[in-house]
């Protein structure tokens, strides 16, 4: 493995280092790495990442004129390198930045992990409005398992589909939880409409403790990030708490995989509105807190599809559906009115969920069922859970 000098020929030189390495174009490691080199790509780039978490701050540096000092983490910058080279990956030792005492240049060290695997790790959102307050709610959902007890999850996920649908093969319609439990929608839906209410809750629930068996094995990764804001949030504030609750799940994600050896892959459902998600994870790369997060491995950027694309983007749905139910469920009891939440999160065993608290600090916890004690100690819906 050699190191590339992170003042890597940037802009000019980039087409002479892949004529000279003979990258293969096809790679998508090389496609990601060749993009974010370009002087245009770079340029076009805005960083909206506002918060780095807690543990980065505490993080000092000394350079050889005797300065501790501390980086900004969030400021733009050239992305770190990662190609895809026959045998391996050729990435930076390094990156070069400066002593931000004396200005003198410094080396600071990257952590290279092992690169074990790449994986796909799929995503989708819901919000509600209750109480006055904005709930925001992200899932990223992977498998992590081995392949035999995917293919299982996988049979027991199309015999649920099945029996809720049996007109129609499990993969050839996407479930949607909305379509499922709203009586009007489920009507208009030749498949759904000779089920009732509590039948379609029913299916639900079996897909919820579904999730939950696998979760708690630790064979199938959920990651679910909540925010809730004061007020309906709208316009910038709407975009603003999008892009934090966004990034906490994003830039965990992204620092828990490749950790471990693991090169994540994004993929989202289309919805026409994309372009903010996207501007944001590249914008992100821009920043030493990538090149400290993502261990020397290369990150795909996200891929929005179709939702029939797979169906782990129907689980991220259960997963943001559930919570953001569940949390509306508080929210209501909160505005006086006697609404039991009647699918338990916990069902969906064990999550590691990203909650941002009153001060806009991320926070995670691994538990089984909505860390509601934590995340609304002190609040006006504590007395509500
Ligand atoms: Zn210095």
């Amino acid at each position: 493995m050699e190191n590339l000098e992170s003042a890597v020929p940037m802009y000019d030189s980039v087409n002479h280092l892949v004529r000279d390495l003979k990258l293969d174009r096809n790679s998508w490691i090389n496609k990601e790495a060749i993009r974010f080199l370009k002087k245009t790509e770079y340029d076009k780039c805005e960083v909206r990442l506002k918060h780095v978490p807690e543990e980065w701050l505490a993080i000092n540096f000394h350079c050889d004129q005797g300065h501790d000092f501390s980086v900004d983490w969030l400021a733009k910058t050239p992305p770190s390198s990662v190609f895809e080279v026959e045998g391996g990956l050729l990435r930076q030792a390094t990156y070069g930045t400066f002593c931000t005492v004396c200005g003198a240049p410094y080396q600071m060290p990257i952590h290279n992990a092992k690169y074990v695997r790449d994986a796909d790790i799929f995503g989708d959102e819901a919000f509600r409005f209750v109480d006055g307050k904005s709930i925001f709610c992200y899932t990223f959902v992977g498998f992590v398992g081995a392949q035999k007890s995917e293919k299982k999850f996988k049979r027991e996920y199309s015999k649920i589909k099945a029996r809720l649908a049996p007109a129609v093969c499990p993969d050839e319609w996407v479930l949607h939880v909305t379509e499922l439990l709203s009586s009007d929608k489920r009507r208009k839906n030749k498949y759904l409409s000779h089920l009732n209410g509590d039948q379609a809750l029913k299916g639900l629930r079996e897909i919820a403790r579904l999730i939950g068996k696998f979760s708690s094995l630790s064979h199938l990764n959920v990651y679910n990030a909540v925010s809730i804001l004061l007020g309906d949030a709208k316009g910038r504030g709407k975009a603003s708490v999008l892009d934090s609750v966004y990034s906490s799940v994003l830039m965990r994600v992204v620092s828990e995989y490749t950790a471990s050896g693991v090169a994540p892959k994004f993929y989202f459902e289309r919805t026409g509105a994309d372009g903010w998600a996207k501007n944001l994870f590249d914008g992100g790369r821009l920043t030493l807190l990538w090149t400290r997060i993502a261990n020397g491995l290369p990150v795909m950027s996200p891929v929005f599809v179709p939702p029939s694309h797979s169906f782990y983007l129907e689980i991220a749905d259960v997963v943001s559906f559930l919570v953001a139910r569940y949390l509306y469920c508080v929210g209501s009891r909160a505005e006086g009115r006697m609404v039991e939440s009647d699918i338990d999160p916990s069902l969906l065993g064990k999550l590691r969920y990203v909650w941002t608290d009153g001060d806009g600090h991320w926070n995670l916890s691994h538990t089984t069922g909505f860390p509601s004690k934590r995340m609304f100690k002190g609040t006006s819906w504590e007395d509500y859970i």
